[in-house]
């Protein structure tokens, strides 16, 4: 799985319609202070369904909508599409390729496209879950975040790596799978003192 094109329109400081296209490998986004490397960032980790608008270096999760400037005048909605190569089959989608949208108008309003079929945000999630591409899986760090992970505490630390390396997704099923044991041992337990004043 790769990303294969991330297309923005009224974005941040991305009035028109831009669109990016990635080859597989390692691609380096250059330009000067302030031209908009970080809102391309930003854009990406929107559109995989950020909920924190600080997250996003806004006040309000309105801020992510173009909000005008000396040459033009505002725009009422922003749109981000990210376009990933699945012909691997690391997501769990039948498709070899797969395009998820993030639309939000002034209003408020918000609505998620999974290949121009309206969706909802826990189908986005779901559809990363497991991919390492989800929230809180460590896939972009920002400029702050780096500074917070070298000063961190070596615990804090060790959590952030286990994380990236994707053993604490193998903890949480640990822990599901002893709940389940444990709610099973006690239907067990609780049979077994029915079977007892039946038999
Ligand atoms: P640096 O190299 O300094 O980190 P950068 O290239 O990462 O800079 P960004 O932080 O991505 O730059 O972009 C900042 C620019 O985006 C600013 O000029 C800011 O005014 C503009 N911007 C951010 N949000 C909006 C918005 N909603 N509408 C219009 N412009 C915006």
């Amino acid at each position: 799985m790769y990303l294969k094109s991330l297309t923005l329109k009224g974005f941040k400081s991305f009035a028109d319609r831009t669109h990016m296209v990635f080859d597989p490998g390692l691609t380096v986004v250059v330009g000067p202070n302030g031209s908009g490397k970080s809102n391309v960032s930003d854009a990406i980790l929107w559109v995989l369904g950020e909920q924190s608008a600080k997250q996003l270096r806004g006040q309000a999760m309105e801020d992510v909508i173009f909000s005008g400037s000396s040459a033009r005048s505002a725009v009422g909605v922003a749109e981000v599409t990210l376009v990933l190569d699945n012909s691997d089959h690391t997501l769990p989608i039948d498709f070899t390729e797969v395009g998820i949208t993030r639309r939000m108008y002034r209003s408020g309003e918000s609505e998620y496209l999974i290949n121009g079929a309206p969706s909802r945000l826990m189908d986005v999630q779901d559809i990363l879950h497991d991919s390492g591409l989800g929230k809180d899986t460590h896939s972009i760090i920002s400029q702050g975040k780096l500074d917070s992970i070298l000063s961190s505490r070596p615990e804090e630390r060790r959590a952030l790596i286990e994380e990236a390396a994707d053993i604490s997704k193998h903890r949480r099923r640990k822990e599901r799978s002893q709940r389940k044991l444990n709610s099973m041992d006690e239907n067990l337990a609780r049979a077994k003192v029915l079977s007892r004043e039946i038999a």
